[in-house]
C-alpha cells in the first residue's frame, strides 16, 4: 500500500436532489473541521468528493465521465491525481463496481455513512482503498459538526429514506427505510441555521410529509406541527418543504397552508402519471382523481398556492391513450413549474423486469409534448403574477452590474436592479414574465 499526501484542499460536487445538496454541505463542513480548506474557484483540489445520484441512468453515468475528466486534467497538469471519493446513491448501489471499474477512486461512502469520512480518509491516506456503504443504526447527524455559515436560504433534512417502494424507484434501496429525525435535534439545527444567517429554511425529505415525532411536550406531531413550532423562531422569515407524497398530505398540513403566514404558498406534489392503470403499476397509492381532490383542498386553503409536480413518461406498458391522460391532468391542474423525466429502468427495481418497455423515440416524443404543455403553463403562471407586489428574499448577485437575484413566495426566480444586499427581504413589483424568471421593480427594503 503506498501512502498518499494528506489533502490540503477539497471540492465536493453534488448531483441530483436537494437532499444530496444538503449532504454535500455537511460533508464539506466535516472536511473543514479536519483542517482541509475548500479549493478556490478554478483551482485543482487535492480531494474531490463526487456526491452522486442514482435516480436515472444518465445521472449514474455522469460519475464515470467525471472520474475520467479528473484523471485527464491531472495528466495535463502536474500529473498528480487528486484523492477521489465517490459518495451518494451510486456509491451505495454500485460501490464494488466503482472500485473495480475506476482504479483512481480511493474511497466509496454511502449516504448513511458519510459521518465516518474523517476515519475513512485517514485509511485512504495510509494507502488503503476504503468502502463504507453500511446503514448503521447510529444516526450520522449526531456525529456531524454544528452548522456555521449558510446562505439566506438553507436546507434542513428532517426525514430520510422511503417505505413506499414505487416500482420504478431506487430510493428505498439506496437510502433505506423511512426515518424521521428527532424533533429536538431539528429545532436545535434550525436555530443554528438561523444564527448562521438563514432567513428561509426548506425542510427536506424523500417523503418529507411523512415526518413524525414527539414535540417538546411529548405530543406526537406531524410535519404541520413541526412547521408550526419552527415559526416561533423570530429571525426565520420563511419555511418551505419538499418532496411530498400525496398519501401523506394530511388535513393538518393542508390547513397549515391557509393558517401559517411564514409557510410559503408553494407545494411540490409529484403525481408521476395521469393514468390510473399506470399509477397502479407504479405502486403509487393515489389515483389521478384523489390527487386532483388534494390539490383542490390545498387551493381552497391557500388560493394563490403555486403547484409543482414530477412526471415520468414511458413507464413500461404506457399506451398513447394513457399518456394522453397525463396531458389532460396537466391541463386540469395548471402547474407553476414541474420536473418531467423519461422512465429509466433501474436495476433491482420491479419495473425494470416488466413487459412493455417503451422505445426511446416514443419516450422522447412524449417528453417533448409534455414539456411543451408544462412550459406553456409555467409561462402562463409567471404572466399571471405580473403586476403583483410581493416580498423577495435576496440570495445572490446577478450577472449584470447592480442586479440582484432572489425568490418570490411562489418560488419564482426574480431579478431586479437596486441597492439591496444578500439576505435582505425586499418588496418588489413583478414586472416582466419570462419562461424561467421574472423581472421586478424594487419598491423597498423591508429587513436587512
Ligand atoms: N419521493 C418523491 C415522490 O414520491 O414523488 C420523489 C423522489 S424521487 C428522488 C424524484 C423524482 O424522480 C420522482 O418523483 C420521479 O418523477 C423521478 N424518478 C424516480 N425514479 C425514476 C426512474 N426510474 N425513471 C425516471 N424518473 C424517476
Ligand atoms: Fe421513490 Fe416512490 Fe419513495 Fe418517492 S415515494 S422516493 S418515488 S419510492
Amino acid at each position: 500500500m503506498s501512502k498518499i499526501v494528506p489533502p490540503r484542499t477539497y471540492r465536493v460536487k453534488s448531483f441530483g436532489c436537494q437532499m444530496n445538496v444538503y449532504d454535500g454541505e455537511r460533508m464539506a463542513e466535516l472536511l473543514g473541521a479536519q483542517g482541509i480548506a475548500p479549493a478556490l474557484e478554478g483551482e485543482a483540489a487535492d480531494l474531490v468528493v463526487l456526491n452522486t445520484c442514482h435516480i436515472r441512468e444518465k445521472a449514474a453515468e455522469k460519475v464515470y465521465s467525471d472520474i475520467g475528466r479528473i484523471v485527464k486534467d491531472a495528466a495535463r497538469g502536474d500529473g498528480a491525481i487528486p484523492l477521489i471519493a465517490v459518495a451518494g446513491c451510486v456509491a451505495q448501489a454500485e460501490g464494488e463496481e466503482i472500485m473495480a471499474r475506476a482504479p483512481a477512486v480511493k474511497l466509496v461512502v454511502g449516504p448513511q455513512a458519510y459521518h465516518r469520512l474523517p476515519q475513512m480518509l485517514a485509511r485512504a491516506i495510509d494507502g488503503e482503498r476504503v468502502t463504507d456503504t453500511d446503514m448503521p443504526a447510529e444516526t450520522k447527524f449526531d456525529a456531524l459538526p454544528a452548522r456555521r455559515k449558510v446562505g439566506p436560504s438553507a436546507f434542513l433534512t428532517v426525514q430520510e429514506g422511503c417505505d413506499k417502494f414505487c416500482t420504478y424507484c431506487v430510493v428505498p434501496y439506496t437510502r433505506g427505510a423511512e426515518v424521521s429525525r428527532p424533533f429536538a435535534d431539528l429545532i436545535a439545527e434550525a436555530n443554528r441555521l438561523v444564527d448562521a444567517g438563514a432567513r428561509e429554511i426548506t425542510l427536506l425529505g424523500q417523503n418529507v410529509n411523512a415526518w413524525t415525532g414527539e414535540n417538546g411536550k411529548g405530543r406526537l406531531i406531524g410535519l404541520d406541527g413541526l412547521i408550526r413550532e419552527l415559526t416561533a423562531l423570530p429571525d426565520l422569515a420563511r419555511l418551505r418543504y419538499t418532496t411530498s407524497h400525496p398519501t401523506d398530505m394530511t388535513d393538518g398540513l393542508i390547513a397549515a397552508h391557509g393558517e401559517i403566514e411564514k409557510l410559503m404558498p408553494f407545494l411540490h406534489l409529484p403525481v408521476q402519471s395521469g393514468s390510473d392503470r399506470v399509477l397502479r403499476a407504479m405502486n403509487r397509492s393515489h389515483t389521478s382523481e384523489s390527487y386532483l381532490r388534494i390539490l383542490e383542498r390545498v387551493r381552497a386553503a391557500r388560493r394563490d398556492i403555486a403547484l409543482s409536480g414530477d412526471f415520468i413518461v414511458g413507464f413500461p406498458g404506457e399506451t398513447d391513450a394513457e399518456f394522453e391522460e397525463t396531458l389532460s391532468l396537466v391541463d386540469a391542474v395548471g402547474y407553476a413549474q414541474c420536473f418531467s423525466f423519461k422512465y429509466s429502468a433501474r436495476p433491482g427495481t420491479p419495473a425494470a423486469d416488466m413487459d412493455g418497455q417503451i422505445a426511446t423515440e416514443v419516450m422522447d416524443e412524449r417528453l417533448r409534448r409534455l414539456q411543451t404543455a408544462l412550459d406553456r403553463d409555467q409561462l402562463a403562471f409567471n404572466r399571471a403574477t405580473v403586476g403583483k407586489t410581493c416580498e423577495v428574499l435576496v440570495e445572490r448577485e446577478g450577472r449584470h452590474p447592480g442586479q440582484m437575484l432572489g425568490k418570490s413566495p411562489w418560488l419564482q426566480s426574480v431579478h431586479f436592479t437596486g441597492k439591496a444586499g444578500i439576505g435582505d427581504m425586499v418588496q418588489v413589483e413583478l414586472a416582466e414574465a419570462g419562461p424561467n424568471s421574472i423581472g421586478a421593480r424594487l419598491l423597498e427594503i423591508i429587513a436587512v
